[in-house]
């Protein structure tokens, strides 16, 4: 009776796996280095689609978290994922590159703007800290989290009442919700008063894990560098750019959802945004800022799922209002939301704060706090490329 009943327990908990199992869209590296097999993979993009366990997503996070990045993947919220999807995948990714080599072969330089030197010159390393300070003393983000929007709602209520002293802006912020995840993604839209239609994008993710060891769970996870950092980074540029008054195409800042757990919020907006012909001119992605592993007044610019020409605008305002060093490094596919939107035919890039052999050890864990090696100065770097992507792309 009992090994009937031990049979039909073990019967149903494989059951229950195989149901739990996910897809996900990554790179052959990752997988390599968590031991993860590839269901399918493409040698030109290093593109990898794999069938994972709950125990193997959580030797995924565990790997990319030692490998100094976020997620590392995109969650496939499908039930069958095909070859010939891979191939829809894959073509799509080809599609931007042609496009990119199109628009790099266009690209125009860019003039030094008064306006934006002022700004810059205004951003503040103390308001940064007050925001990294403030994000991260909520005990976790997490997006399965007892209060998964505590924090989210928490936020746009701050950005609500900073909007109230620029009644001049036509600006709006909203919740979004999502199929794949209860926690919503804020969003905050400025209204372009000559091409609303063309819409530039800056982002951040706003939740935050603990990888655990044997897999994420609800305990503390601070997250003040993944991402309280970029999301504070692009809070202080907001306040520079809110006092600019109007642009002349519209810009959306987002904080999203569920990045930790492959991508889920920003999959599902770029993902409408397309299936809705939205026109994103340029994507900016802010996923880590606060710790100079390469030494202070250098970042890093990745190279890989992201496009020249947002990467040459990077280069115009370094070279314009920064005079830092830019070093390339590559992340792999969906190592933050700027893969989202490039897989969905968006031209983006992601500025970061440090290489990957230089990385922040601590992200993941209770240990991811404000310490001696945090730099809210090298925040603020980030905080003025923010503030000059936006007032260049969204004022032709
Ligand atoms: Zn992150």
């Amino acid at each position: 009776m009992q090994k009937i009943f031990m049979t039909l327990a073990l019967g149903s908990m494989l059951a229950h796996a195989a149901q739990d199992k996910k897809y996900i869209l990554t790179n052959t590296q990752l997988l390599e280095a968590a031991k993860v097999p590839a269901l399918m993979s493409d040698s030109k993009t290093g593109m990898a689609v794999a069938h994972i366990s709950t125990l193997q997503e959580s030797m995924l996070i565990r790997k990319s978290h030692e490998r100094g990045r976020c997620a590392g993947f995109e969650l496939l919220p499908v039930q069958d994922f095909t070859q010939k999807d891979f191939q829809k995948i894959l073509q799509d990714v080809a599609a931007r590159k042609v496009l990119d080599q199109k628009a790099q072969k266009s690209f125009k330089r860019i003039s030094k703007k008064e306006s934006v030197v002022a700004a810059i010159n205004q951003v503040s390393a103390a308001e940064i800290q007050n925001w990294v300070k403030w994000l991260s003393s909520f005990p976790t983000r997490y997006h399965k989290a007892a209060t998964p929007n505590k924090h989210v709602e928490a936020l746009k209520a701050k950005i609500d009442e900073m909007l109230v002293k620029y009644p001049q802006v036509k600006a709006e912020t909203s919740l979004i919700a999502h199929q794949s995840t209860p926690q919503k993604t804020l969003r905050l839209h400025i209204e372009g008063n000559k091409f609303p239609d063309e819409i530039v994008v800056a982002g951040a993710h706003l939740d935050s894990i603990n990888a655990g060891f044997f897999g994420p769970t609800g305990k503390i996870a601070p997250g003040a560098d993944d991402d309280a950092s970029g999301s504070a980074s692009l809070l202080e540029a907001l306040r520079h750019l809110l006092a600019q008054g109007s642009f002349e195409r519209s810009v959306e800042f987002f904080w999203y959802a569920g990045e930790e757990a492959g991508l889920l919020g920003s999959a599902e907006v770029a993902a409408s945004y397309k299936n809705q012909s939205k026109k994103v001119v340029g994507v900016l992605q802010l996923d880590m800022t606060l710790y100079p592993g390469n030494g202070d007044g250098k970042i890093v610019s990745m190279t890989d799922f992201t496009s020249p020409e947002m990467r040459n605008l990077l280069e115009e305002i370094n070279r314009m209002y920064l005079n830092i060093e830019i070093i390339n490094d590559e992340c792999g596919y969906g190592c933050s939301d700027h893969a989202s939107w490039y897989r969905n035919g968006y031209p983006a890039i992601i500025p970061s704060e440090a290489t990957f052999n230089q990385m922040n050890h601590n992200i993941h864990t209770e240990a991811d706090v404000i310490d001696s090696k945090s730099s809210f100065e090298h925040a603020a770097i980030f905080s003025k490329i923010a503030v000059a992507f936006v007032s260049h792309l969204a004022n032709l």
